[in-house]
């Protein structure tokens, strides 16, 4: 079936760099986009309105959790009172023992939510950079029927970390577990990777650059050459990291992956922010820049995250200009790819006290191109015959938006996920008129918050001090909860 999507702004490719058409049309033919660019006046056997809309290659999203992004983000994020047990400690450093995994429903509510929220915000390519232990079956089966594209595998690692009695974070090392954890990952993708009609991708994910021994990230990096995928892990993503590897090996993270073989270019790095040379590190040496440039190594920032934890790239304009290949994750909640094009470029500016760094261009091209060189699809990111239609339509005339004279500027600058209008995956229609067309929006939601608030009540029982949600970051006002 040939479908016309007739009138938009289209970001088309023109085998080097994007380009835009005003009242321009994209035809896909199945799951193939067949024409990109100027107006069509061929045949087609569906029409889909594109006026007043940006019509852009669906996003990449190189950092998303289908574990975490649910309900952790509240401690993930906003557990400032207390560094060490911030950022991803705060749900992964329980007491020994006391957490109890979540019921097979709730890790699929999760999941769903995830998925769908990540795709009704514009991404149309999920990066999982860490899901949920158990039933890696169903999350087969979910990619297949909510119609997403995704590239993940249970991630591994062989130091698992805790919270003693005093809160005092310890990593327990147990070089079979985590064996046994990659022989699981690399189970599932060559058991799932290519199915789901080709949208369900396999990826290795060694969890973080410091819960898996020197020995785990070999084998984890061989396996992934082996079965021929990319993998992923956190480095430079928190100062605890930065110094226990400064501590155990004399190198800063970037450095110690480069030196066993770990960085290349099917290798991504997540956050990547604590670098030899950030002046938060205290380590005024080495340029992890270069080093990750020289071997094609691709880094995947969350801005907003970063700066919603104080930190930012240094800079997102450098690494461009020394040629490393950087593309956008949303990490945490809200998994708005849209937005996270804005604050790429402000952040950008501010970092380097320059309104000319992190331009308009340089961050599209990140959450589009530069997501895809490290799995290797020229058919992803891009609009132009032979790429898949993955495409996104997003409303740009609108009061709350303004007057535009060019439409990326307008969407970098003034656009959200909610401005999202249609979600196309594989050549099929998810999002239609900002709604998702396979399931009941309402009905997932309401399973997920019935997950989330599970989660919530059960945290005092894992916790080191036995608190609760609202000890652990107090409400912006006293607030009355009415149960
Ligand atoms: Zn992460």
């Amino acid at each position: 079936m040939r479908t016309h999507i007739d009138g938009g702004w289209v970001v088309a490719f023109n085998g080097k760099s994007h380009e835009v058409y005003e009242a321009g049309s994209v035809v896909f033919e199945d799951d193939r986009v067949v024409h990109a660019g100027a107006a069509y006046t061929g045949p087609a056997d569906a029409r889909i309105a594109a006026r007043g809309k940006l019509v852009s290659p669906g996003f990449i999203n190189t950092h998303v959790h289908t574990a975490g992004n649910a309900g952790d983000y509240l401690l993930l994020d906003m557990a400032k009172n207390d560094y060490r047990t911030s950022n991803y400690m705060s749900f992964a450093a329980p007491l020994k023992g006391k957490m109890t995994p979540p019921p097979p429903q709730a890790v699929a509510a999760i999941r769903t939510f995830v998925f769908l929220h990540a795709l009704k915000n514009g991404t149309t390519t999920i990066i999982d950079v860490g899901g949920l232990r158990g039933d890696w079956d169903g999350y087969a089966k979910l990619v297949d029927e909510l119609g997403v594209r995704v590239y993940g595998s249970p991630p591994f690692r062989d130091r698992d970390t805790y919270m003693d009695a005093q809160g005092r974070l310890t990593y327990d090392e147990d070089m079979a577990v985590g064996r046994e954890r990659l022989k699981e990952a690399v189970g599932f993708v060559k058991s799932f990777d290519k199915t789901a009609n080709g949208r369900l991708r396999g990826m290795l994910n060694a969890a973080q650059v410091e819960t898996c021994t020197e020995r785990l990230l070999r084998e984890g990096r061989d396996a992934a050459r082996e079965l021929d995928v990319p993998i992923h892990t956190h480095a430079g993503g928190n100062l605890i990291e930065f110094q226990r590897i400064m501590g155990e090996y004399r190198k800063t993270p970037i450095q110690f992956l480069a030196d066993i073989g770990f960085l290349d270019d099917r290798s991504l790095i997540g956050h990547a922010v604590f670098t030899g040379g950030h002046p938060w590190t205290g380590h005024p040496f080495g340029d992890d820049a270069r080093v990750r440039a020289g071997r094609g190594a691709p880094i995947g920032p969350g801005p907003c995250k970063h700066a919603k934890r104080a930190m930012t790239l240094r800079s997102f304009q450098r690494y461009l200009d020394a040629g490393v290949t950087i593309s956008l994750g949303t990490d945490t909640f809200p998994l708005d790819i849209v937005s996270e094009l804005r604050w790429a470029s402000i952040l950008a500016k501010t970092t380097d006290g320059n309104y000319q760094a992190g331009q308009h261009r340089d961050v599209f091209n990140a959450a589009t191109l530069g997501g895809c060189r490290f799995i290797r699809r020229d058919d992803l990111g891009r609009l132009a015959p032979g790429a898949k239609a993955d495409i996104l339509l997003i409303d740009l005339d609108h009061i709350g938006a303004g007057m535009y004279a060019d439409p990326i500027k307008a969407l970098v600058d003034t656009a959200s996920g909610r401005d999202v209008h249609t979600v196309i995956v594989d050549g099929k229609v998810l999002v239609h008129d900002g709604r998702l067309a396979r399931v009941d929006e309402a009905e997932v939601y309401a399973k997920a918050r019935e997950a989330t608030r599970h989660y919530w009540g059960n945290v005092p029982n894992w916790r080191w001090d036995g608190a609760g949600v609202d000890q652990i970051i107090p409400p912006a006002f006293p607030l009355h909860r009415a149960d």
